[in-house]
């Protein structure tokens, strides 16, 4: 099916991919000028913890501010940045500005520990320099290295062996958490993750957000109790993202996710909306006014 559509798509002008395409090459072309200028920054979504609302640390998520196209998200540029080699550069952007940022927070809210989640991409994984930068950043500002969570993708671990599997190892010996994101979209490697060093696995958002909205479908529950019952069996957290609604916290609590992030707890925001919150102590749902609002 989507062979023969692709087929006849070909060789026809179809405006919206011209536009995309476009768009793709400017932006390969304005990227690394958007590192110099400052238009990459990095917002933070809360991350809660199931048993008691408390915040357990926030996800670090990269945006680009683009003098002509406004707010353009990480969907669009990393995929762009993974093409053209600036990925490591973005990525380390993101790491020293979310280590610094967690290094601020830890001198102004003393006694609050949050846990720092950094996504990390495949082609950092494949550089052993990576836990040599980490080591670096943890050190100059004073970070547990418990406190440092990296998110790599499932796909990336196929292979048990290789290069990304030594950094992963050289990071988890360095004492930060490594956390395997949108876990359950490819099931390829179940036998693999008994032998990598992880601590946490983070529930790929198809699972929570059922069509309706909810969990009450029954399937659903059946697979999420199957992939906290696996990462369980393996001592592994879980932390479910994508939590939209009240119902659906509920039923990730019920079935033994330790850790939920989503809407419901906040969208991503600005360092000083997650200092409002540190001010503040259990967290309720729906905390709009932590957007500024
Ligand atoms: P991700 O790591 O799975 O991050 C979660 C994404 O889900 C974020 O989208 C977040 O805003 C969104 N999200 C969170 N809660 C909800 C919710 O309740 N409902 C819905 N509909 N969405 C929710 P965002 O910020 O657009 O990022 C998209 C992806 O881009 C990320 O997915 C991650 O794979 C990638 N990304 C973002 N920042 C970086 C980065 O610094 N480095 C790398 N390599 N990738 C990044
Ligand atoms: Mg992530
Ligand atoms: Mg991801
Ligand atoms: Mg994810």
């Amino acid at each position: 099916q989507a062979k023969a559509s692709g087929r006849e798509g070909r060789g026809r002008f179809d405006p919206d991919l011209h536009a995309r395409q476009l768009i793709r090459h400017e932006m390969a072309w304005a990227l690394p000028r958007a590192l110099e200028r400052g238009e990459l920054f990095v917002e933070y979504q809360p991350m809660v913890r199931a048993h008691d609302g408390e915040l357990y640390g926030v996800e670090a998520l990269a945006r680009w501010q683009h003098p002509q196209h406004g707010l353009v998200g990480p969907a669009q540029f990393i995929p762009v940045a993974e093409d053209t080699g600036m990925i490591d550069k973005v990525g380390r952007f993101v790491l020293r500005t979310a280590c610094a940022q967690a290094g601020t927070w830890k001198t102004r809210h003393p006694g609050r520990e949050l846990v720092m989640s950094v996504n990390i991409a495949p082609a950092q994984t494949d550089d052993p320099a990576l836990a040599i930068l980490v080591a670096g950043l943890l050190a100059q500002h004073g970070i547990d290295p418990a406190m440092l969570q990296l998110e790599v993708t499932e796909t990336r671990m196929m292979p048990a062996t290789g290069p990304a599997l030594d950094t992963l190892r050289a990071l988890a010996r360095l004492g930060v958490r490594i956390a395997i994101d949108d876990f359950g979209t490819g099931y390829a490697n179940l036998g693999n993750l008994r032998s990598l060093p992880i601590h946490h696995v983070k529930l790929a958002r198809q699972f929570v957000s059922a069509p309706i909205g909810e969990l009450a479908d029954q399937v659903d529950c059946v697979l999420i109790a199957a992939v906290v019952g696996l990462a369980r069996s393996l001592g592994l957290g879980v932390i479910a993202e994508g939590v939209e609604s009240e119902a659906q916290a509920a039923t990730l609590r019920r079935l033994g996710c330790d850790v939920i992030q989503g809407y419901l707890y906040g969208r991503p925001q600005s360092p000083a909306a997650i200092d409002a919150r540190l001010g503040t102590s259990a967290e309720r749902p729906h905390a709009g006014w932590a957007e500024g609002s």
